[in-house]
């Protein structure tokens, strides 16, 4: 045996995983086609929101309760600062459906929260311009995280308690049986106790499921320069998402020194393979952005810096799926955290130790419980030059 665990993707959640098992003393194999860090899967684009009021629902309070603990525990050990809570404005009528969420969650988790009217918003955060019959709701424990950055500490973090991690190694199939499982790349195998996968939008390479229910979705994200920088900064500017009929968008306060990323919520458009995202992003997308930000946000300049696209694994309810593989023994997985797993990774990585290691989940996990899936072994082999 080479290890007690791999993990297949060593990203966002691998790396977190990686670190929560290696400090239980297991030994873990971890794998990744790139390097931990690296921008070019769903941890891209330089800062992630976290929020605690939540819209996708009251089931993922715990788990984002937990991981605010786990990313001060994270930055405790490792000395590096990753994660701010700024505040979080969350922005529109509040009969939608996730600003029902955020006011309920955040009554019945108790959770530090104030409720603002557009006069005060006015008053306290003069950038937003809201609508008349909108309202914002504080949540006093959101901020943003350093994504890159933060599943490269957490990896280095598991290499120092132990865990091996391999770079540019892409495996290319898996063979579970009913003692262990055998991972292959090019030109190496190896023989483990346990897989997990967390591949982030590759899974389906690997993975794939029998119902269509988890897709690759392209999300573009846009830099504005501020014309008062003052307006932007962390202090003054937290985190907010913005639920409108016609627009549904969020921002991140100026992370960088010199500007303000902005999202919008949901699909930018379906990737066939993980492999092949066009990373690029054509002019008329920037075109329909300027509408949005000379009438929201007219403190922006107009015109973006710098564009990018990214990529998240998807799933029709935006829930994830987490547990045992379907049909394959000794094979876990999780994956389709559809655009909002980010800020939970450090708790989802206990999650994933407690469920390789057979101990008992401190969570409800009935919500995330896997589709029935089948294994493929089809993956065309190719040769990899790292
Ligand atoms: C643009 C964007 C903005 C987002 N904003 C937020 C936000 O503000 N807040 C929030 O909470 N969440 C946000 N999310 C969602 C969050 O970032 C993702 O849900 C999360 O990063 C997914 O983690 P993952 O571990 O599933 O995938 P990844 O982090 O992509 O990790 C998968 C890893 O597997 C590796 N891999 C895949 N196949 C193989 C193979 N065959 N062999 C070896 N290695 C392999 C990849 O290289 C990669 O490192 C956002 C996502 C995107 C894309």
């Amino acid at each position: 045996m080479d290890a007690d665990v791999a993990i297949l993707g060593t990203g966002t959640m691998g790396s977190m995983a990686a670190w929560r098992l290696a400090k239980r003393g297991v030994s873990v194999l971890g794998f990744d086609q790139f390097a931990p860090g690296h921008d070019q899967s769903g941890a891209g684009g330089e800062s992630r929101i976290f929020r605690t009021a939540y819209k996708e629902g009251a089931k993922y309070v715990p788990l984002l309760l937990r991981a605010r603990e786990l990313w001060r525990e994270l930055e405790a050990e490792t000395g590096i600062p990753l994660l701010t809570l700024n505040g979080g404005l969350m922005m529109g009528r509040d009969t939608t459906p996730g600003m029902v969420n955020v006011l309920a969650t955040a009554e019945s988790f108790n959770l530090d929260h104030e409720i603002l009217t557009p006069r005060q918003v006015a008053d306290r955060y003069p950038v937003h311009r809201l609508d008349p019959g909108e309202i914002a709701i504080l949540d006093k424990a959101a901020g943003f995280l350093k994504p890159e950055l933060a599943v490269l500490t957490a990896a280095a973090q598991a290499e120092r308690l132990g865990a091996r991690l391999m770079r540019y190694t892409k495996i290319r199939d898996i063979e579970p049986d009913a003692n262990g499982v055998t991972l292959h790349s090019d030109n190496a195998s190896w023989r483990v106790g346990k897989l997990l996968v967390t591949a982030g939008a590759w899974t389906r390479n690997l993975l794939v499921n029998s119902a269509d229910d988890h897709k690759v979705v392209r999300i573009v994200l846009a830099w504005y320069v501020p014309k008062r920088p003052e307006l932007f900064s962390p202090e003054a500017f937290p985190i907010f998402i913005r639920e409108k009929d016609e627009i549904d968008f969020c921002g991140w306060p100026m992370v960088n020194g010199t500007s303000v990323k902005i999202g919008r919520n949901g699909s930018h458009g379906i990737v066939a393979d993980a492999d092949l995202l066009d990373r690029s992003v054509d002019a008329s997308w920037m075109v329909r952005w300027r509408r949005m930000i000379e009438r929201y946000l007219p403190d922006l300049h107009p015109h973006p810096v710098r564009i990018g696209a990214y990529m998240d694994g998807w799933t029709a309810s935006g829930d994830p799926f987490i547990g045992p593989q379907p049909e394959l023994p000794n094979t876990f997985s999780m994956y389709g955290f559809s655009g909002h797993g980010f800020k939970m990774a450090p708790a989802l990585g206990e999650v994933a130790a407690d469920l390789v290691t057979g101990a008992k989940s401190n969570f409800d996990l009935s919500p995330f419980a896997i589709a029935k899936s089948r294994y493929t072994s089809s993956v065309p082999r190719q040769i990899f030059v790292p």
